[in-house]
């Protein structure tokens, strides 16, 4: 589908959030269809895009939803993700998250240490009700991705190793109020070498067959996300190659498949458009200022992530052939808000339009109002409907929690 970019400017104004909701679609069908054959639940990791549009989307097609924080437990739910779809994640959990997961009766808590078990087993046992856990396995396996993005080495925070995961299902499996069900891994994000996976899914379909043999018996391999997507010149995992490597993995043991992706869902179905506002040169530098900022998109400030340009100009308005290189900036008073570097650009003029590309996945949900901005508006598009799904912040909603206190 193309995407009138200039209209959509023009009525909902810049920087925009454009997703495309058949893309979208057809993401998640590629994963789910790879599986087809075996017992499965593609869920989608809410942190990618929290938008509740977004989220209701994926739930119609079908998918559960891997949450890392009860707001976005609640999001899932308030999307209409059906809750017997629905994983709650992270190595932080409070007891107030705990309680209200176990009291919405998700699927299952996914813990990340054995002292975090211990609190769910006080908060259940104080419900009067046992709690599904899985354990989120660290299989001390190189993701080869950015070290920021990598989780599943013992150097990082994630999960516990396997000696203490045998120890932990043991003690579940005798508690009357933990009902050990699950079993995860989630080593990293935008890898794009399905090695690393495959091994992770061997070591801890191993570990599987191990709890077997004394009595434990797990239900959901819930394999993680992490699948990359093409930010430039990247190779990518193929959905197929990819279930059949956590299928052959667990081959031999009765155990629905999981995976929880985000980026490979929303990554590339997803545009930042933006109006050039100025262009400068300081000494051999050129700069375009754009209306876009690291407040709008943070991943290049944060990672030094790449994403491609799209130069579109303005209707009617021929653009010249020369192209020079030059940094694409916004407006924010620091020198680490860029957005692109280096980009082969014509000259520039006034509300031309760019389109940061592969800003659906950690683009609106890292975004912030660090100087004043307004979060961008979200606005959807596919065959039959576009529409906003998320209002422009105006002054009024960043100052509301604020202006009550205000010296008369
Ligand atoms: C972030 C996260 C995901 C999704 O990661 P992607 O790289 O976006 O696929 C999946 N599972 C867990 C536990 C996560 O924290």
């Amino acid at each position: 589908m193309s995407i009138d970019f200039h209209t959509l400017s023009q009525k909902y104004g810049t920087p925009l959030y454009i997703y495309d909701f058949d893309k979208m679609a057809e993401n998640y069908r590629a994963f789910k269809e790879a599986f087809s054959g075996q017992k499965s639940l593609i869920s989608y990791a809410v942190k990618a895009n929290s938008n509740l549009s977004v989220i209701q989307h994926f739930g119609t097609l079908g998918a559960g939803a891997d949450c890392v924080s009860i707001g976005e437990v609640r999001r899932a739910l308030t999307a209409g993700i059906e809750r017997y779809k629905i994983i709650f994640s992270g190595v932080g959990k409070q007891d107030h998250e705990i309680e209200e997961a176990l009291n919405e009766e998700i699927l299952m808590l996914n813990l990340e240490s054995e002292a975090e078990m211990k609190r769910v087993e006080l908060v259940a046992r104080a419900l009067g009700k046992p709690a599904r856990i899985s354990i989120r396995i660290n299989p001390n396996v190189d993701p080869k991705t950015h070290p920021y993005i990598s989780t599943g080495l013992h150097e990082n925070k994630f999960g516990v190793e396997i000696s203490m995961a045998k120890r932990m299902y043991i003690y579940a499996k005798n508690s009357e109020f933990l009902e050990p069900v699950g079993i995860h891994f989630h080593i990293g994000s935008q890898l794009t070498d399905l090695a690393p996976i495959a091994e992770a899914a061997q070591i801890v379909a191993d570990l599987v067959r191990s709890l077997k043999a004394i009595g434990v018996e797990i239900k959901f391999f819930d394999a993680g996300g992490g699948v990359g997507i093409r930010y430039a010149e990247e190779t990518l995992i193929d959905p197929l190659a990819y279930a059949e490597a956590i299928a052959e993995a667990t081959k031999g043991l009765d155990l629905t498949l999981m995976c929880e992706l985000g980026r490979a869902l929303t990554g590339d179905a997803g545009y930042l458009l933006s109006s050039v506002l100025y262009e400068k040169q300081n000494g051999d530098k050129r700069f375009v200022i754009v209306d876009a900022a690291m407040n709008d998109l943070l991943r290049p400030t944060l990672y030094g992530a790449h994403h491609r340009i799209t130069f579109l100009g303005q209707v009617g308005q021929e653009t010249s052939q020369e192209r020079n290189k030059a940094d694409i900036v916004g407006p924010i008073c620091e020198s680490g808000d860029w957005l692109a570097k280096e980009v082969a650009l014509p000259q520039t003029r006034h509300n031309d339009l760019i389109v940061i590309e592969d800003a659906g996945a950690y683009g609106f949900t890292m975004s912030s109002n660090y100087n004043t901005r307004g979060r961008a508006a979200e606005v959807v598009v596919s065959q039959n409907s576009e529409r906003v799904i998320r209002q422009r912040e105006s002054f009024e909603d960043q100052i509301r929690l604020e202006k009550a206190y205000l010296h008369v």
